[in-house]
């Protein structure tokens, strides 16, 4: 039977009588991805009760993104999936390792699938949709007011903000992780599709950064092949391209035997600064601006899914929609360090990532990058990593936020859009 989810009364609460203004009890300001797999979670909860507005000044729809995780299989997303593996590999200049997975596996979800099913959720949890960004946003403490751009007033319970900003403060390392991707489709087979490439770092590697390839095959001819760095500054459209020819060319993949069908740019957050999850007491932020978004990593859609059961299972219970944080404290420590240790060049990100799954079995590596490990098993990874300029980051971060405490906070910078260009075709080999 449905659970009627009841959440806390406010005064705010009653019957619409005016189109220029809506009471409803959540309002979810931003409905990508954070509130796509909401919606999802409060339609699977039979969360049936609050009135639900969602703010957004894009309806989102089709294949703008693609998400890449790892967890057990036989959740509920395992019918949208458009691919998963129990094998990865992780491939060095020096060795090409194959990690079994088993229990957990990697997985593909195409953003389309998952906007579906939350504009399906939306009309079975009979949610106002409003087409406009969500501008002032003033919580007094007893109900939310929000006002959008075409004028109208929302008075809500609670607010789940998913919209994209910028962290509170500059953080000690201001890292992006920015990449371009293909979907190439092969003539003949070409691509394993019972191993995706999780990691691949023979590319070249920045002066400042990490990069790598990766391949996710959906089928011996259809593949997803990106070129991602982790560093602080994007590159221009033509560097992308050059870069993820590269790439292909490494992989040995014949150009002329290949079509780029779609291209995939995007860039995330990798910093230790803080993105505030509870900025008042009945705004909650979800999503990349609510902290999901693993700093050491850019990987962000575990948690997020995890974060949208919990708000769910909060209110089918007559909780408040608050969800744990994102990530222990620890864990956030142990980026910071990590982020450090890099960004001073004390470690290689190919060595470090290497050390990581040589040492460790690949799903505690899998399940710590997740936030979900326990202190006996985040000793074991911190034991593998190189002990020296671990030392040395923890320091230089120690001493980097005293020197926060004893001066007024830096404003962030804002998170940089992506280059957004890629050929239609693949770019030919250097030597053509
Ligand atoms: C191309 C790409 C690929 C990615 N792949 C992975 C992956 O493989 N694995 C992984 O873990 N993470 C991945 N990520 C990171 C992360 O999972 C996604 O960015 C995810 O979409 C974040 O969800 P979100 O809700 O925080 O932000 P978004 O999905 O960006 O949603 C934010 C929403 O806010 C809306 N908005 C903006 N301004 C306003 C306003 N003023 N009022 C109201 N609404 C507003 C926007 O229109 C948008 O719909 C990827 C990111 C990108 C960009």
């Amino acid at each position: 039977m449905a659970a009627r989810g009841r959440i806390a009364p406010c005064g705010s609460v009653g019957r619409v009588t005016d189109p220029a203004r809506l009471d409803v009890d959540l309002a979810l300001l931003g409905g990508g991805g954070a509130a796509s797999l909401l919606l999802a979670a409060l339609d699977r909860h039979g969360v049936r009760g609050p009135r639900i507005a969602v703010v957004d000044p894009v309806r989102r729809r089709g294949q703008d993104r693609t998400w890449a995780f790892w967890g057990h299989p036989d959740i509920d997303l395992d019918p949208l999936l458009s691919a998963s593996w129990h094998q990865v590999e992780v491939v060095t200049p020096a060795r090409r390792r194959v990690l079994d997975l088993t229990p957990l596996r990697y997985a593909m979800l195409r953003s389309g699938p998952v906007y579906d099913r939350a504009a399906e959720a939306e009309r079975r949890l009979d949610v106002t949709r409003i087409a406009a960004p969500a501008d002032v946003v003033r919580d007094d403490g007893t109900g939310v007011v929000v006002r959008t751009g075409d004028g109208r007033e929302i008075r809500a319970g609670w607010a789940l903000d998913s919209r994209p900003r910028p962290p509170a403060r500059a953080g000690r390392t201001t890292w992006l992780q920015h990449f371009r991707g293909w979907w190439l489709e092969a003539d003949r087979p070409v691509f394993d599709p019972r191993r995706a490439v999780l990691m691949d770092f023979r590319t070249p590697q920045p002066a400042r950064g990490v990069s790598f390839g990766y391949v996710l095959p959906v089928s011996d001819r259809y593949a997803l092949v990106e070129y991602t760095e982790f560093s602080p500054d994007l590159l221009t459209d033509a560097g992308y391209d050059t870069a993820l020819a590269g790439y292909r060319d490494l992989l040995g993949l014949d150009p002329d035997g290949l079509r780029v069908r779609e291209v995939e740019n995007g860039v995330i957050p990798m910093t230790d600064a803080p993105f505030p999850a509870r900025p008042s007491p009945r705004v909650v932020r979800l999503g990349t601006a609510g902290g999901a978004t693993r700093p050491s990593t850019g990987f962000t859609f575990s948690a997020m899914y995890r974060q949208a059961d919990q708000v769910a299972r909060a209110l089918a219970a007559g909780r408040p929609p608050v969800p744990a944080p994102a990530y222990p404290a620890r864990h956030r420590w142990m980026d910071a360090v990590a982020l450090r240790a890099l960004d001073s060049g004390g470690v290689g990100g190919p060595d470090f990532f290497d050390r990581l799954f040589d040492r460790n079995p690949a799903e505690r590596v899998l399940r710590f990058l997740d936030g979900v490990t326990n202190p006996a098993e985040e000793i074991a990874i911190m034991n593998s990593t190189r002990l020296l300029p671990m030392i040395a980051a923890t320091a230089g971060d120690a001493a980097l936020r005293l020197r926060d405490r004893l001066r007024p906070a830096r404003p962030a910078p804002a998170i940089p859009a992506a280059v957004v260009g890629g050929p239609q075709r693949p770019v030919p080999s250097p030597e053509n």
